[in-house]
């Protein structure tokens, strides 16, 4: 590196003053924005309560914040403390979660809070390797953990910090790719002021998801044009670049809705894997035949109903088609397994189901009565 000069990542070679004359800048300004634009009034603001900020966090990945406010409220009130979440039963947890999407975030969060309660007495670590060894905690939540809670010097890195300093920086390359991201995270922790910090990430998170957003971002009001080297370069909606895209593959299931009286039986789901631990309905390859199947794997005897029609649901990494094959038993029931239950149709839509089964028991409901 020449002397005087800072070169990081691919950010253009600055004059060392100027670079963190330029970093002081960007964190006053934000501080600022954060006080006049940011968000003051969300549920889990004003509290120092390391257990509220989590769950906060962990409900926000990957979910708007419009989305998490009613799920938080009801989860808080059910489970106020670490302790009250390691006492309820996984099921429980999961009926509150139930709706949300990304479930092994519930699991990771009940199975994280048994651990605190074991392994710290109860009390939230305030150790930054420490919370970032709770199962489900990556870096990015324990420093946001960290800073509104505890008050330390810690970065975060979502989606939106990505794209607002890949903008500011012009930073070319996808993100989610190991180097870039290292680059980012360098960024991100250069750019940490002294004072004010929780207002800062506060700042960072609120300027990303409603300002600098990935379209139509209000560059024409921005206080950072005169520093966002995307805009000067007229690069904004260029950056940050898209992950190269692959075609999402399709996959078929056939769920069976198996009915006696008013109830259907259901089966829960293994921990592992999609849908982690909800209760859902019994599935089959479409090319099985749904009769026999519950004959040789549950030892019922049913007759089909007319079938439903066919529900498309869109995972991250594929969509399912599901065909849903309502079947009347015509026999005795069986012993079941503790994995598999009755329940009447309107108690199974309250379960904790994912969210297109829920969406199947109500499609049944309306065909049947
Ligand atoms: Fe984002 Fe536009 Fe502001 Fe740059 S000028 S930080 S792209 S809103």
């Amino acid at each position: 590196m020449v002397a005087g000069i800072a070169q990081r990542g691919n950010l253009p070679a600055q004059p060392l003053i100027s670079y963190f004359l330029k970093v002081s800048v960007f964190a006053e300004k934000l501080i600022a924005w954060q006080q006049v634009h940011g968000r003051h009034d969300l549920p889990w603001q004003h509290t120092r309560d390391p257990y509220a900020v989590w769950v906060s966090e962990i409900m926000l990945q990957q979910t708007q914040v419009s989305a998490v406010i009613g799920y938080y409220n009801r989860f808080m009130t059910r489970f106020p403390t670490i302790a009250s979440l390691a006492e309820a039963s996984q099921d429980e947890v999961m009926q509150h979660w139930s709706g949300l999407g990304y479930y092994s975030r519930a699991r990771n969060l009940h199975h994280a809070a048994q651990t605190i309660m074991r392994e710290h007495d109860g009390q939230f670590p305030q150790d930054f390797d420490q919370i970032q060894a709770l199962k489900g905690i990556g870096r990015s939540t324990a420093a946001a953990i960290s800073v509104f809670a505890f008050q330390q010097q810690q970065t975060i890195m979502d989606g939106n910090v990505k794209r607002v300093l890949a903008r500011l920086h012009a930073i070319d390359g996808w993100p989610g790719l190991p180097l870039i991201e290292k680059q980012l995270w360098t960024l991100a922790e250069s750019l940490l002021p002294d004072k004010d910090l929780p207002a800062y990430i506060q700042g960072l998170m609120d300027f990303g998801a409603t300002f600098c957003k990935r379209s139509k971002p209000r560059c024409s009001d921005c206080p950072m044009q005169d520093q966002c080297q995307a805009f000067l370069q007229q690069r904004v909606l260029q950056l940050p670049a898209s992950k190269p895209r692959k075609a999402i593959p399709e996959k078929q299931t056939t769920m069976l809705m198996i009915l006696d009286a008013e109830e259907i039986l259901l089966e829960k789901r293994p921990n592992q894997g999609i849908w982690g631990g909800l209760w859902s309905l019994p599935e089959i390859a479409p090319t099985q035949v749904s009769v026999q199947q519950v004959q040789e794997k549950y030892g019922m005897q049913t007759e089909s109903l007319e079938v439903l029609p066919v529900l498309w649901h869109t995972f991250t990494h594929f969509k399912l088609e599901i065909t849903p094959q309502p079947l009347q038993l015509s026999g005795q029931r069986s012993s079941l397994p503790p994995t598999m239950q009755w329940l009447s149709v309107n108690d199974a839509i309250d379960a904790a189901l994912p969210a297109p089964v829920r969406t199947l028991l109500k499609m049944l409901q309306q065909s049947r009565y």
